[in-house]
């Protein structure tokens, strides 16, 4: 039996572009990731050592596959995660027991996501349209590539994959910082498709807390983000300001902060309530200025990188090089 929180009722983003969702400091990461020396080369070589059947096969042989006959809550979320996103492509969806509350998008060429038990057990359907979107916002913007890539090299070492030239410390801390911010631009889609603002820091606590949501309050959950990005304003601070024990996911209040300001900043209304967003038609359209800010911007991002890492050192502190937990995904 399908609950009507997750019928068909929100409108529909048609043709919506990740462009309106991308963090902008995601998007200058991305591209100081790209443009490190020899990061195609080390793209191309994991994917090319490890390929994209290895990866799913780990899923198919551990988890359970949603489908119209089995988890068909979740059958129904995906799908109006989809319709609202307007997805042109169905990701496959699993359900594995992780022990832990989690969701990830994985798979290099055909992104796919994996849900924890542990989710389904203690999210109810709005919140779990949250989390669901969140991972379709990583599978439409092309991050599960990326992702994949972060939990191969964390899991065998990036010495695995010699590249004469090639920066290790660069990549990994690019590869990091580039995994920390797209958890941005995906709680944006997440927003996007569960289209209730409460839910979605009703979720981001819930990440933080687990159950009891009777005992949570979202005011106060901001008001305690608000609080900490006050406090976070040293250089340190200013570094650590995203990290979570494992580096690659920010710190939820962070989150939900970020979250909180794109909504009140209007785009989130704009894109919603007046349908002002740009479309993947236009995609190829983004002029050469932008392309050449962005590329600016990158640079700028990879000097902060290395001025960062001198500046850990210098203090004696270690910038937390594992890119990935594999713990604590969503
Ligand atoms: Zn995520």
């Amino acid at each position: 039996m399908v609950s009507d929180h997750v019928r068909p009722s929100r409108v529909a983003l048609t043709g919506v572009s990740s462009r309106a969702y991308e963090h902008p400091s995601a998007q200058t990461a991305l591209a100081a990731m790209q443009n490190i020396r020899g990061f195609d080369t080390l793209l191309r070589k994991v994917h090319g050592t490890i390929g994209e059947p290895l990866v799913r096969m780990r899923y198919l042989s551990s988890a359970v596959r949603v489908g119209p006959r089995q988890f068909r809550r979740l059958q129904a979320i995906k799908d109006e995660a989809i319709r609202v996103l307007d997805l042109p492509f169905e990701p496959e969806m699993y359900v594995q027991s992780m022990g832990a509350v989690n969701a990830l998008t994985i798979g290099m060429d055909r992104p796919f996501i994996v849900v924890s038990t542990e989710l389904l057990d203690v999210f109810d359907d709005d919140e779990l349209l949250f989390v669901i979107g969140h991972e379709m916002g990583h599978a439409l913007s092309g991050h599960s590539t990326y992702l994949t890539m972060a939990r191969i090299l964390a899991s065998i070492g990036l010495s695995a994959f010699p590249i004469a030239g090639l920066a290790i410390s660069a990549v990994e801390a690019a590869l990091q910082d580039w995994s920390r911010k797209s958890e941005l631009s995906s709680d944006r889609a997440g927003l996007l498709v569960s289209q209730d603002v409460d839910t979605a820091i009703r979720a981001l606590m819930r990440l933080a807390a687990g159950a009891h949501a009777d005992e949570m309050d979202t005011r106060e959950f901001l008001k305690q983000a608000a609080e900490y990005e006050l406090g976070a304003t040293g250089a340190r601070d200013r570094i650590y300001k995203f990290f979570t024990p494992s580096g690659t996911h920010p710190i939820l209040v962070a989150r939900a902060s970020q979250l909180d300001q794109w909504v009140r900043g209007g785009s989130y209304a704009r894109i919603v309530e007046t349908r002002e967003y740009p479309r993947r038609g236009e995609d190829s359209n983004v002029t050469l200025r932008e392309t050449i800010r962005m590329q600016r911007q990158a640079t700028k991002q990879l000097k902060r990188l290395r001025g960062d890492d001198k500046e850990l050192r210098r203090r004696g502190l270690e910038i937390p090089y594992s890119v990935t937990d594999g713990e604590s995904d969503v």
